[in-house]
């Protein structure tokens, strides 16, 4: 598997070495180590080619903030998970182009097996001739049969070599990916996906969390959490089996995508929970953006595609909470959980925010 970079844009060698020395010196005015990854986002800076990261930057120049430590968060940011993205965009591509391989090799053998075949139906015409013809053995006919039982030898024999080859070529692919299969669902895992739904998993989660808490407090913008959790699931599973379980998450996840903007983050929480990362919201539009999920998931029947049979109605549980200043990630989501709760007590497919909640200042 090539190594994936994050590649500047063509740029000509004077511009280049213009520029690295420009990074190396706002690092050294600074008084930041230089180190790969804080040269990366400097350079890209000097660039002007991620205007989101320049501005994040020069807020943080204009508040005397940009330390060591806020250029490695810019990096994880804005690189670690593009890096990623692109491994798994490579790794897709190769499995493509062997997949692509396997059908060539398919038609090669497609093609041989049907050549192979007209040798065998002229050679039974020859055969049938001298069936016809019972105890006359015609030298003619018979020199033709000689001739053609050379044939469909010599065609067996190369038939039988180009089969050895192509289960060779065949074997050499599979293996290929197995492998390819076994690196994508690591690096799917590394890049933070839930191998089953393919959203965010919880260690990505996680740390989406914590930095969307970080920047919002930076940048003084609102922030909020979503708890969800799909109402009786284990009477979906015992009623539909796990598989059709499986695919009710599966379509859970992507509903929920259908319903979010790009800079919020829709995680698997675990098991049948997922939750919503809300940056830029304040809790009232977080509501809202809740009861849209809940309705949009409501508002489609599951259906069995093998039988076509209707499965019911699935329905969610949403707690929502808005970030306190100062305060940790873990007592956000405690606190959007408890919410979660409620709309269970309160029955179900429902909307709870912490301001329900009995507790609440
Ligand atoms: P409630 O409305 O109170 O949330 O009821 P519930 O049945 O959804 O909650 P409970 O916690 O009792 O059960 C959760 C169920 O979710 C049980 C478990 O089998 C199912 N579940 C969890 N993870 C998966 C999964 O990956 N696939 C499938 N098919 N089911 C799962
Ligand atoms: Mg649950
Ligand atoms: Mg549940």
């Amino acid at each position: 598997m090539p190594t994936s970079r994050a590649t500047p844009p063509d740029e000509d060698f004077a511009t280049a070495l213009r520029r690295s020395r420009m990074v190396l010196d706002f690092l050294a005015q600074l008084r930041i180590p230089p180190n790969p990854e804080r040269f990366i986002v400097v350079y890209y800076h000097q660039t002007g080619d991620k205007p989101d990261l320049s501005k994040a930057l020069n807020r943080l120049l204009s508040h005397d903030k940009l330390t060591a430590l806020a250029l490695d968060e810019l990096y994880d940011e804005f690189f670690s998970r593009f890096l990623e993205e692109t491994q798994l965009r490579d790794a897709g591509q190769r499995i493509g182009k062997t997949v692509a391989e396997v059908a060539d090799c398919l038609g090669e053998a497609s093609g041989s097996a049907q050549h192979y075949s007209s040798v065998l139906t002229r050679f039974t015409g020859s055969a049938g001739q001298l069936n016809t013809a019972p105890g006359s053995a015609d030298p003619h006919v018979m020199a033709e049969l000689s001739e053609a039982i050379g044939t469909v030898l010599s065609e067996t024999r190369k038939m039988s070599e180009t089969n050895r080859l192509l289960e060779d070529r065949l074997q050499l692919s599979s293996r290929e990916i197995d492998l390819l299969r076994e690196h994508l669902d690591l690096l799917e895992r590394e890049a933070g996906l839930d191998s089953l739904t393919g959203i965010a998993n919880r260690k990505s989660f996680d740390m989406v969390l914590r930095e969307s808490i970080a920047l919002s407090t930076r940048e003084e913008q609102p922030l909020c959490l979503l708890m969800i959790d799909i109402d009786h699931f284990k009477a979906f599973n015992d009623a539909h089996g796990h598989q059709m379980g499986d695919n009710v998450l599966k379509l859970v996840a992507r509903y929920m995508k259908e319903c979010v903007k790009g800079r919020d983050t829709v995680a698997r929480y675990g098991g049948e929970e997922f939750a919503v990362v809300l940056p830029h919201t304040r809790l009232d539009a977080a509501i809202l953006a809740a009861n849209i999920i809940r309705r949009h998931v409501a508002a489609k029947k599951v259906v069995n595609r093998r039988t076509g049979a209707s499965l019911g109605q699935v329905t969610l549980s949403i707690g929502v909470a808005e970030h306190r200043p100062g305060e940790p990630a873990s007592e956000l989501v405690h606190r959007a959980d408890e919410a979660l709760y409620l709309a269970k007590a309160n029955g179900r497919d429902r909307v709870a925010a912490e301001t329900d909640l009995p507790a609440h200042p």
